[in-house]
């Protein structure tokens, strides 16, 4: 028997939730296939979520945002076991399957679990058990089958002593040594976790710095830190050659012929599209060599019926935008003028020790690109609230077009980065220049106080250009900094200091 729906959505993650959720409040019939016995996809299951609750999890047993703040000597509880380590995990995993069931009720959207396939253009074949394939037909598709990691034929993956992102969170037991291979957001983020969890880690990474999209002074920042607070060994611009497993341990050869032996070795370097098994041929569907399909700036594939969006699509790959590009895609195919396009403002999180999180332009690829831009930066150690929770460490930074003073990007480093982030992302997404932050009164003592601060010193450093520019062959100093007078940049209004 063939079922026939408004919208069908294949796969369900954030993506497939949040499309399915869309035409289904504006009153389509749909149904959602997901072959997991669960909803969520990887942020629940596999990656956003599990990995967030065992950071403070983590940071809660080895008490490192209190070490050294009381005079207190805080070590990692030392009979610590996964029961311990998971149990946060499982609690919040449950509660986000609950809230996504919920939502999908509340849509009235039939749940159908099984594989799906293609099986000509319009036409889905939904594999479950032995069961009989059930034969669904659609007006519009929304292809949200998200990605897996990557699994090198040289890399001898078995789950237990050489594991992925997804296999990580079913170890037996804490590894006393572990080698991550990968120096991006999974990696760094595992990195920290084991690590504050006093498990010996060395990072491996092919590029000469951690999370090579950052503005290197954050990369830096990130990897000074993972050293000297988390004692993370970090080997950069350096391949493997070889991973040996004997028994239960592991050996690592570096391309400089060194060798790193460990308990455990989680290999994240890259994750490819979930588009093998759903039969795009016979839909008329495209992919590139990674398994990512190909759409335009609708989401939508050359079959204008078939949609896609999520990590199936590839960048940015995260949940955040999963979502959104789910439900515009939905607002295009259903013609509902509610959402033309996702925001081209968007923040980036990432949950390391210390977090960081990104907005807009980076000051590197803005200069890179051209755009003469300066910075203002502001350091938790002179912030009341840095000083009281002990991120002395953290920092913040706006960028801003040195023509007329807008926000173009902006960075944070250190405790609730990925929070504050939302605040200048605001300011960007609304054309704010740094009289916001200039104008604007925050709560005190707080961290985004920072922000206020960031613009002064932006503001005295375009002070310092102007003085430069008018005396460019004067070797005279700058006047000491205290006694600086307030900025007056003839493309600002007098600034107020930094009082
Ligand atoms: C370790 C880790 C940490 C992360 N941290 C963050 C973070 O902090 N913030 C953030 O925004 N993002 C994060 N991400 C990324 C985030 O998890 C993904 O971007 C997001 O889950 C993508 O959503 P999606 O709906 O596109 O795909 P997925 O969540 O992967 O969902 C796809 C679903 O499709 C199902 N499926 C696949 N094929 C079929 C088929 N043929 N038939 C039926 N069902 C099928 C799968 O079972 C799955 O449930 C992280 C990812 C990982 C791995």
């Amino acid at each position: 028997m063939q079922e026939h729906y408004d919208l069908c959505v294949i796969g369900g993650g954030p993506a497939g939730e949040k499309g399915a959720a869309q035409a289904a409040y504006f009153g389509k019939k749909v149904c959602l296939i997901e072959r997991a016995a669960k909803p969520g996809g990887a942020a629940v299951n596999t990656g956003t979520i599990p990995s967030k609750t065992l950071r403070e999890t983590a940071l809660y047993f080895s008490g490192l945002r209190q070490r050294g703040m009381y005079g207190v000597d805080y070590r990692v509880k030392s009979d610590l076991t996964v029961g311990d380590f998971m149990y946060r995990e499982r609690a919040v995993v449950e509660s986000a399957w609950q809230h996504i069931e919920h939502n999908l009720e509340r849509h009235r959207i039939t749940r159908i679990q099984g594989q799906a396939h293609f099986t000509g253009p319009g036409t889905v074949a939904v594999m479950r058990f032995k069961e009989a394939p059930r034969e669904i037909t659609a007006d519009v598709f929304l292809l949200a089958t998200g990605s897996r990691p990557t699994h090198p034929s040289d890399v001898p993956f078995d789950g237990r002593v050489v594991v992925d992102s997804d296999d990580v969170l079913s170890l037996s037991a804490i590894p006393r040594r572990l080698v991550v291979i990968g120096g991006g957001v999974i990696g760094c983020e595992y990195a920290g976790i084991f690590a504050a969890l006093g498990v010996r880690v060395t990072l491996v990474n092919a590029k000469e710095r951690l999370l090579m999209q950052l503005d290197a002074d954050l990369s830096d920042a990130l990897r000074q830190e993972m050293t000297r607070r988390l004692g993370i060994q970090v080997i950069l611009d350096s391949g493997v050659t070889a991973i040996r497993v004997d028994g239960d341990l592991a050996t690592v050869t570096l391309t400089d012929s060194r060798e790193v032996v460990a308990d455990c070795v989680l290999y994240c370097a890259g994750r490819e599209g979930n588009a093998q098994e759903l039969g795009l041929a016979a839909a008329g569907v495209r992919t590139n060599d990674r398994g990512f399909v190909l759409v335009d700036t609708h989401f939508r594939t050359p079959n204008p019926r078939i949609y896609a969006a999520g990590d199936l699509i590839g960048f940015p790959a995260l949940a955040s935008t999963a979502m959104e590009q789910a439900r515009v895609a939905m607002c295009h195919a259903f013609d509902l003028k509610y959402k033309t396009a996702v925001s081209n403002v968007l923040p980036y999180g990432v949950w390391t020790v210390p977090e960081i999180a990104t907005v807009g332009l980076g000051e590197d690829d803005a200069r890179g690109q051209g755009i003469k831009v300066e910075i203002g930066k502001a350091w938790f150690r002179d912030n009341p609230r840095g000083q009281i929770i002990g991120d002395t460490e953290g920092f913040v930074k706006l960028v801003f077009r040195v023509s007329d003073q807008t926000i173009i990007g902006a960075s944070v480093v250190g405790e609730g980065a990925c929070e504050l982030i939302h605040i200048p992302a605001a300011v960007i997404q609304l054309g704010g220049t740094l009289d916001y932050f200039i104008q604007c009164v925050f709560n005190y003592p707080t961290l985004s106080d920072a922000f206020k601060y960031a613009a002064y010193d932006g503001l005295q450093r375009l002070q310092k250009r102007v003085s430069a520019a008018m005396e460019p062959r004067s070797h005279t100093p700058l006047a000491t900094r205290g006694a600086t007078p307030p900025g007056t940049s003839p493309a600002t209004p007098a600034a107020p200091g930094t009082a």
